[in-house]
């Protein structure tokens, strides 16, 4: 299946998730990357919350609310993308992404191309 879905067109929706949960191996490939502690990664990367233990802590975002602490809100991307966690080398799998379907769609009804279509995570 061809993907449909085209993240740099997106403003990063996905990555304003209000729970993006990591693995033990996640932190520890983060901790790696910036040569950190297992410890000092796990502390300034995740905390404790939505009953997992290590859930990606987050910023203000002027679009979304929230954001991954990682996302850089003015080039809207990632900056740890080749140690990004897991989760995000997975989502939103193949083929389509529900987001960006929404997206294209309003961006048409609006005729606006850098329409950004807001949404709520509920
Ligand atoms: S919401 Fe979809 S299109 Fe947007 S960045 Fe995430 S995967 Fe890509
Ligand atoms: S690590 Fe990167 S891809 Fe994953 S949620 Fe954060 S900014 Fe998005």
């Amino acid at each position: 299946m061809s993907t449909q879905y085209n993240c740099q067109k997106c403003p990063g929706y996905c990555c304003s998730y209000p729970l993006i949960p990591l693995e033990k191996r996640d932190v520890e490939r983060l901790a790696r990357h910036y040569d950190m502690s297992f410890d000092d990664a796990r502390e300034a990367f995740t905390k404790e919350a939505h009953g997992r233990k290590y859930a990606m802590r987050r910023k203000k975002d002027d679009i979304y609310g929230r954001i991954c602490r990682f996302f850089d809100t003015d080039k809207r991307s990632c900056t740890v993308y080749e140690a990004r966690p897991g989760v995000c080398r997975s989502f939103p799998g193949e083929g389509r992404c529900g987001y960006y379907d929404f997206l294209k769609f309003e961006r048409r009804a609006q005729d606006d191309e850098e329409f950004v279509a807001l949404t709520n995570h509920g």
